[in-house]
């Protein structure tokens, strides 16, 4: 093990053991070596950390009344402890997780932006007077909700922290973090920003813990106030459910099986590029890959030509020692799940164009080969159910109406794409895809100032933009008797 940087949870302002004195190993998945060993979160643990985020919420004088200027400041310094720390934490999660140090250094840039977008909204939370008969004054106010609870997936462990955590923050809320227990350790690091940036106590805490006890107590408990959940289809409707005990909101960023629609008339080129990174950027562990390729017939061999040349000539690796530019999959579990749907793939008829097993260059780590089916059709298993990793499935139509109908008929709405050079197809495809984002000509895409989130099974509510500052704040009306 090499990893040096922290491994304790995080409460109160306090670096602490779990209660139990549990401890976790986390896998390098590129080496299949133990990489960090991490305090475990249990339920206790959890119940502390909401503990000292509630009391932080309701201290007075600090982060609650706070002025809206200094709480921004607090998150510019976030932002800049996380920047003088970026190699640190791109080289943690490139171990951690397996992305490629290239896909890490993204992740690490979008949380610094998030975080300064959102320092700038803070004095600009605003509620409105109302215009009531008689004399009174009538007038709302945006409040914080209180306790934020943030439960994140594995494939992007430091973005989507960062992406719920800033405005969770900006909007004057605290927060209990919890990632997954695969990938816990980047996480750690927004404690060490909170503690530079000189956030009051409790204001953040993390918890990394398995989700069957540290996530669904946090999901569960009667203090915690909102839950930004972000993970699969099935476990956010338990947590759902379960915040529904309490009456407590949620938002919910879930699943996907993204179509990219190629018309005739699109740039080829640039759309098979747009279809590769879509599909194979962090090894296609992606909620809103774009592993689905619909494409019209007249160029199906043209695109799925380019695409599989270039699938063929992506180097696997970690990307840290070699010039890997796809990394593993997360797990040995991952990878097994892959493999599992590329051979109902081949069971259900459907043909392997490049790819379709595990690289035989590589001894170690948990490779999938960049892999590409034709022949399928929308009702196949690889069509409909989200694979989460680099296996896209290309299905072919012959008019617009076809494409539309192929491209909704899934039970997720996260993000779709066009490729078009005809300004008509771009914008009336895209006001009939069922999709909670779409793309034209660009695929995937998404900035701090862009609502994220998705129709159908994809998920609840928004994060980034204007409309995550609604999911952490709650509008109280005032009535003042004027008479
Ligand atoms: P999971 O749903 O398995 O896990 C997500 C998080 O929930 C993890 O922290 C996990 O902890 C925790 N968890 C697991 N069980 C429970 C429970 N019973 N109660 C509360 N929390 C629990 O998803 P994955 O980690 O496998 O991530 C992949 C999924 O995330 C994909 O479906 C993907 O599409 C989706 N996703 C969606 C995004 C979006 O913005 N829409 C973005 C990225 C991913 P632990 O891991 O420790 O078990």
């Amino acid at each position: 093990m090499s990893y040096s940087g922290p491994t304790t949870l995080y409460i109160d302002g306090e670096w602490t053991a779990a209660e139990s004195g549990e401890t976790f190993v986390t896998e390098d998945p590129a080496t299949e070596e133990p990489y960090a060993d991490v305090a475990e979160a249990a339920e206790a643990d959890v119940d502390r950390a909401v503990a000292a985020a509630y009391e932080a919420a309701h201290r007075d004088g600090e982060w609650r009344s706070l002025g809206p200027r200094e709480r921004g400041q607090h998150l510019h310094a976030m932002a800049d402890a996380i920047e003088e720390r970026k190699d640190e934490i791109v080289n943690v999660e490139s171990h951690d997780n397996g992305k490629t140090p290239f896909e890490a250094s993204l992740d690490i840039d979008m949380v610094i932006e998030t975080f300064r977008y959102y320092a700038g909204w803070t004095d600009k939370i605003q509620g409105d007077e109302v215009p009531v008969p008689g004399d009174r004054l009538n007038y709302t106010v945006r409040e914080p909700v209180g306790v934020t609870g943030h439960v994140i997936p594995w494939n992007y462990p430091f973005q989507l922290a960062g992406r719920s955590l800033a405005p969770a923050l900006a909007c004057g809320n605290t927060a209990v973090l919890k990632p997954s227990s695969t990938t816990p350790l980047s996480a750690l690091y927004y404690a060490v920003a909170a503690e530079e940036a000189g956030l009051p106590e409790g204001v953040l805490n993390v918890v990394p813990g398995r989700g069957s006890t540290a996530g669904n107590r946090l999901a569960e408990h009667p203090d915690v106030d909102h839950v930004a959940f972000t993970g699969s289809t099935g476990v956010g409707k338990g947590v759902m459910e379960r915040a529904s005990e309490n009456v407590t909101g949620v938002t919910l960023e879930l699943g996907g099986k993204g179509p990219n629609v190629i018309f005739p008339d699109a740039d080829l080129d640039a759309a098979a590029a747009g279809c590769h990174y879509g599909i194979f950027m962090n090894a296609g562990q992606m909620c809103w890959a774009g592993s689905r390729l619909v494409v019209h017939e007249s160029v199906h061999d043209e695109v799925v030509d380019r695409v599989v040349q270039r699938a063929e000539s992506t180097p696997l690796g970690s990307g840290i020692d070699d010039d890997g530019q796809m990394g593993p999959t997360v797990s040995e579990s991952q990878q097994q799940e892959v493999l599992d749907y590329i051979e109902t793939g081949k069971e259900e008829g459907a043909t392997v164009a490049t790819g379709g097993g595990v690289p035989e260059d590589k001894d170690a780590g948990y490779f999938v080969e960049p892999t590409v089916f034709t022949d399928v059709t929308n009702d196949m298993t690889i069509a409909q159910e989200e694979i989460f990793g680099p296996v896209l499935s290309v299905i072919s139509f012959s008019d617009r109406e076809e494409a539309i109908e192929i491209a909704n008929d899934s039970p997720y709405g996260l993000m779709a794409g066009v490729w078009t050079s005809d300004l008509k197809t771009a914008h009336t495809v895209a006001e009939y895809l069922d999709y909670g984002m779409v793309s034209v000509n660009e695929y995937p895409v998404t900035q701090p100032q862009t609502p994220f989130g998705g129709f159908k099974e994809s998920g609840y509510g928004r994060e980034q933009g204007t409309e995550a500052l609604h999911e952490y704040t709650q509008t109280k009306n005032v009535n003042v008797n004027l008479e």
